[in-house]
C-alpha cells in the first residue's frame, strides 16, 4: 500500500467527531448498541469485561445499550448498569435485537469455549449482522484467527478490529516485534489486505482505515495498562458508531476519549482501575465543549 495520509488526533478532532444529541431527540434516535460479550464457564467467568463494555457505552452516550449474557446472568448487569437490557445467548434473540441496532460489539470476555468459537462464526455469516457497524474485540478476534475467518471479514461492511501488538500478532502471523518496530505501516497493510478498519492498541493507538488513512491518538498513559480497559474502549467505539459515525472515526475518537478519560482519572490517583476510566468517560466529553 503507498503511504497516504497520517493524522495526529486531539480534543479538536474528538468535539467535531461527537455528535451531541438533538434537544428534541429521543432515546432510539441517539445509538442503539448491541454487545455479545461475557462468559461464565470455561477458564473463569468473564462477565466483568461485559459490564464494563456496556456501561463504558452507557456513558458514553448511547441511547439504548443492550447486552447478550449466557443465561441467567442478567441480575449481575443490573446491578451494575441497570440501564441496560439484558437478552440472552440465543442465536434467534441475538438476531432479532442486531437488526434493531446501530452498532454491535462481539468479543470482549465472551471465552474461548468451542460454543463461543461457533458462535462468533455463525453471528459474522449471519447478512443482518454482517451489514451493521461492528467491533471486534479480545475473544472475537482470537475465533478470528482460531477459525480461519478472515476471509469473512473483508466483505463486511463496516467494522473494525481492535487488536493490541499480541492479538495482532496472532491474526496476521507477524512477530510481535516486527508490529511494534513498524506499527503504522503494519496497520496500514493490514487494514488494506483484510478491507477493515484496524485500530492497533498501544502507546500511541493506531487507527487504520483500508484507504490507507491513519489516525494517531496518543492521550493516556501507562495508568491504562491494566485489566478492562480494553473492554471500556470497545464499548466506547460501539457507542460512538451508534450514535452515526463510521467505525474509523468512531475507533479514532474513542481511543482519544478512552486516553483523556484514563488522564483525568490518574489525576485523582496514581493508582487507575478500569472502572475509575469509565467514571471519567462523562468528564473527559464534557471538557470538549467547555470554551
Ligand atoms: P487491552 O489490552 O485490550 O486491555 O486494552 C488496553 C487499553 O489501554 C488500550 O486502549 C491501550 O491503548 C491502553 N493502554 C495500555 N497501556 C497503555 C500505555 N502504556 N499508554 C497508553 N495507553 C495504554
Ligand atoms: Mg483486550
Amino acid at each position: 500500500v503507498e503511504p497516504t495520509s497520517c493524522q495526529l488526533i486531539d480534543e479538536t478532532f474528538a468535539a467535531e467527531s461527537y455528535l451531541l444529541r438533538d434537544p428534541s431527540s429521543a432515546k432510539h434516535l441517539n445509538g442503539k448498541v448491541l454487545l455479545v460479550t461475557g462468559s461464565a464457564d470455561g477458564g473463569g467467568s468473564m462477565l466483568g469485561a461485559a459490564l464494563l463494555s456496556a456501561r463504558a457505552a452507557v456513558k458514553t452516550g448511547a441511547g439504548y445499550v443492550c447486552c447478550s449474557l449466557p443465561d441467567g446472568h442478567a441480575s449481575v448487569m443490573h446491578s451494575f448498569a441497570p440501564e441496560v437490557v439484558v437478552i440472552g445467548r440465543d442465536m434467534v434473540s441475538i438476531i432479532e435485537k442486531a437488526k434493531w441496532a446501530d452498532a454491535i460489539v462481539i468479543g470482549c470476555g465472551i471465552g474461548r469455549s468451542e460454543e463461543s468459537l461457533e458462535l462468533i462464526e455463525a453471528l459474522l455469516c449471519t447478512p443482518e449482522i454482517a451489514e451493521k457497524k461492528l467491533v471486534l474485540d479480545a475473544d472475537a478476534l482470537f475465533a478470528l484467527a482460531e477459525r480461519n475467518l478472515m476471509e469473512r471479514i473483508t466483505s463486511l461492511e463496516d467494522a473494525v478490529l481492535t487488536p493490541h501488538a499480541g492479538e495482532c500478532s496472532r491474526l496476521s502471523g507477524l512477530e510481535v516485534d516486527e508490529i511494534l518496530s513498524a506499527p503504522i505501516d503494519t496497520a496500514r497493510n493490514l487494514a488494506s489486505v483484510w478491507n477493515v478498519n484496524l485500530l492497533l492498541k498501544g502507546a500511541p493507538t493506531f487507527i487504520a482505515s483500508p484507504s490507507g488513512m491513519v489516525f494517531i491518538s496518543d492521550s493516556g498513559t501507562e495508568a491504562l495498562a491494566s485489566a478492562g480497559t480494553g473492554d471500556v474502549l470497545s464499548g466506547m467505539i460501539g457507542a460512538l458508531a451508534a450514535k452515526g459515525l463510521d467505525t474509523h472515526e468512531a475507533a479514532a475518537a474513542a481511543a482519544w476519549l478512552h486516553g483523556r478519560a484514563g488522564d483525568l482519572a490518574s489525576n485523582v490517583s496514581s493508582l487507575v482501575s478500569s472502572m475509575d476510566v469509565l467514571e471519567a468517560i462523562p468528564q473527559a466529553i464534557l471538557e470538549l465543549f467547555e470554551s
